[in-house]
């Protein structure tokens, strides 16, 4: 239903330029139409060429997410137990000034009691990470390593090329052979999906390696449907296979990287036969698969965040990575691989986060991953004081974060404070003690880096905030003043933050002026070598993670809860995201909910005839942490032994108030203290009929 304001006088139609905030690499270019205040209608920019005029299904119903009739439109205070989701509203004056009161509260006891919780319900900046940080440095409150979906693949990054750099999405278009590795491009990096059609209709070969068989593994030439967790002991297999047919670009190796003797010896220990028994699939597959990647020039590799939801992810993202320093893709603007492009970005973190505010303070870290666990601890000396107050923003940890039984249980303790920004009343605001109505993103000003692309993007509002919003940035400012914090940067408004994010490094009149400002670069990064690097060279052995006793090659590392290691819980759950769902967000959107129909399990023929299970069936899959029930999808986009959970669902609107985190743990990756959503035994039975 639109809110319409009879003050406002009729105007013509006019078109505003914005950003997509949404966790996905692709970062659009959005044109919102406005007519009399309200915004009919949200499109791609066609002048953007990385958005070329496309959005995705989800983002296209922005106006239906935005104008929802369960928008949270004026601050509530809980009324019921907690968790009962009874809230009555009250005005900001009495929320805020009780939330600040039993802050100061708490911090004057200890402020590290206190604990942001935030990730990427908005990639924005400004609306994530500026004016929140500089209040809760301030404060002194605990700080949280945001972990929960990319720290073990940028750790591989970094610790081979340097950082999170590569290819230029652009050039894929030219490449001869295209490996997309643990990504679903459809569902979740639509425009490269565009790009890499392009390169396929001009000739080249697309090869999909993933567990599922998904829409992208369907279209590519060929897919390589391996086990969870075993994407290094391919990747090494390939290197067997390139040092055999000295398939090498000798000249860059002796140049441009360091450690090949020590890489050399590792990956001839990994022979085709071993490689294909670990990731369960036919050795001519890998040794085709080397064949084609060592004698086609150029070739490139899209890595996606997938791969490394595992114990050996970072690890795995390693030994990806060197590949193309191995034969030389490197020379070639459509040669290299690409995982993440943030690290190009020249983010003035310190301006909009300003860390002098903690006054030489060191307070304690939490790891997102583990707040099931942490919300349950007692104080003590090795973890800090406990933790009795929780704000929340940009994240629903109650559906999000791994073993969920764990994170309810915390959310519940009627001793914790809670206070969630959002825009609807999701499974964790559900647990909240207040929940603040915050802003969309067609509401506020942002600027956006981008993890897909190189472009600078900036967001403008296009609609003034509906009902009692607030930005996130103006909910900390306020908080702010009731706190007695008097520094002038808490005064500063989202369009000086706005500025402030990129300085002189980015011209602010051209995003003003269009929208989006590429940020140059050479066109091939590493045709040179010049990886950002301690050595300036590709790392296939790192000497920083030797230092740390660590292995300094990538290696296989094998799960934690290996597919057929458990004779209990014999499957192994992967939870990709359901196609028009993106994380948590957008399953409350009536029309995109419809088209995923119900939660679902994707189980194979063979594994569903074993249980008795048919196409439809409710399903109970279930380990030690917890048990959920679903409905089975028979069909080959799982392979045998593997099941696929797509996420994620709001809990309360599955079968039984609960989602596929209540089976996934809080065991953590290699390096970079990432989750292991993808790292998950299980066992599936056929439910009952009621
Ligand atoms: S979610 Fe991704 S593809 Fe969809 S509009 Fe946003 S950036 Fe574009």
């Amino acid at each position: 239903m639109l809110h319409e304001d009879p003050s406002r006088t009729a105007t013509p139609p006019r078109q505003v330029r914005g950003a997509c905030p949404h966790d996905c690499p692709d970062t659009c270019a959005l044109l919102t139409t406005v007519e009399n205040g309200i915004a009919t209608r949200v499109q791609g920019n066609p002048a953007h060429a990385q958005t070329g005029g496309v959005l995705c299904a989800k983002v296209s119903k922005y106006p239906e997410r935005t104008y929802h009739a369960e928008r949270i439109l004026t601050p509530l205070k809980r009324s019921g137990p907690k968790g009962s989701g009874q809230f009555t509203p009250v005005t900001w004056d009495e929320a805020l000034a009780d939330i600040a009161a039993r802050l100061a509260s708490i911090a004057a006891r200890d402020p590290q009691a206190i604990q942001p919780y935030s990730y990427a319900g908005t990639m924005g900046l400004v609306q994530g990470e500026s004016m929140d940080r500089r209040f809760f440095h301030r404060l002194g409150a605990s700080f949280l390593d945001r972990t929960i979906c990319a720290t073990a693949g940028g750790e591989g990054l970094v610790h081979t090329l340097g950082g999170k750099v590569g290819m230029k999405v652009e050039f894929f278009a030219e490449s001869k052979l295209i490996l997309i590795w643990g990504s679903n491009s459809i569902g979740s990096n639509l425009h490269f999906w565009r790009i890499a059609q392009q390169a396929k209709r001009d000739g080249a070969k697309l090869v999909c390696i993933d567990p599922r068989k998904s829409e992208t593994a369907e279209k590519c030439h060929e897919h390589i449907q391996l086990l969870p967790g075993t994407d290094a002991a391919l990747a090494l297999a390939l290197m067997h296979e390139l040092i055999t047919h000295d398939w090498l670009d000798h000249d860059y190796i002796a140049r441009h990287t360091v450690g090949w003797e020590q890489l050399r010896e590792r990956a001839l220990q990994w022979p085709p036969e071993r490689a294909a028994q670990v990731c369960g699939i036919p050795v001519e597959q890998i040794r085709q698969l080397a064949r084609d990647y060592g004698t086609t020039q150029p070739a490139a590799i899209r890595l996606n965040y997938g791969m490394q939801r595992v114990h050996g992810g970072a690890n795995a993202v390693r030994a990806v990575a060197c590949l193309p320093a191995l034969t030389g893709a490197w020379r070639h603007r459509a040669g290299g691989v690409l995982l993440s492009s943030s690290g190009s970005f020249p983010v003035d973190r310190v301006a909009l986060q300003r860390p002098d505010l903690l006054a030489g303070r060191s307070p304690r870290t939490i790891n997102m991953v583990t707040i099931g666990n942490d919300l349950l601890r007692e104080a003590s000396p090795a973890f800090g004081p406990k933790i009795e107050a929780l704000v929340v923003y940009n994240s629903n940890p109650v559906a999000v974060a791994p073993d969920s039984s764990k994170v309810v249980q915390g959310f519940a303790r009627e001793d914790l404070f809670t206070v969630v920004l959002e825009h609807f009343q999701t499974d964790t605001a559900d647990y909240a003690d207040y929940i603040l109505p915050a802003t969309t993103q067609l509401e506020h000003w942002d600027v956006h880096v981008a993890y897909g692309h190189t472009d600078v993007l900036l967001n403008q509002p296009a609609i003034a905030p509906l009902g009692q919003a607030r930005s996130n940035t103006q909910i900390f400012r306020e908080l702010a003043a009731r706190m007695g914090f008097t520094e002038s940067c808490f005064q500063d408004s989202d369009e000086q933050l706005c500025r402030q994010a990129y300085g002189a490094k980015v011209d602010f009149n051209l995003l003003l002026e269009q929208g989006f400002a590429p940020l140059g670069g050479p066109d091939a990064p590493f045709a040179e070598g010049g990886f950002p690097t301690p050595s300036g060279k590709c790392e296939f052995f790192s000497e920083r993670l030797a230092a740390q006793g660590l292995d300094g090659l990538p290696d296989h590392v094998p799960n934690h809860e290996a597919a057929g290691s458990s004779a209990q819980y014999p499957l192994a759950m992967i939870s990709p995201p359901a196609r028009h769902f993106l994380n948590s967000t957008f399953v409350n959107v009536k029309s995109l909910r419809d088209i995923e129909g119900r939660p679902l399990l994707e189980i194979h023929p063979q594994d569903a005839a074993a249980r008795s299970i048919e196409d439809g069936s409710v399903v109970r899959v279930f380990n030690d942490r917890g048990s959920y029930r679903c409905h089975a999808h028979v069909s080959e986009r799982a392979r045998p032994g593997v099941v696929n959970g797509l996420g994620i669902w709001w809990r309360k609107l599955g079968l039984d108030g609960s989602n596929v985190n209540q089976l996934t743990s809080q065991a953590l990756t290699d390096l970079g203290q990432g989750p292991t959503f993808y790292d998950c035994a299980v066992q599936v039975s056929l439910c009952p009929s009621p």
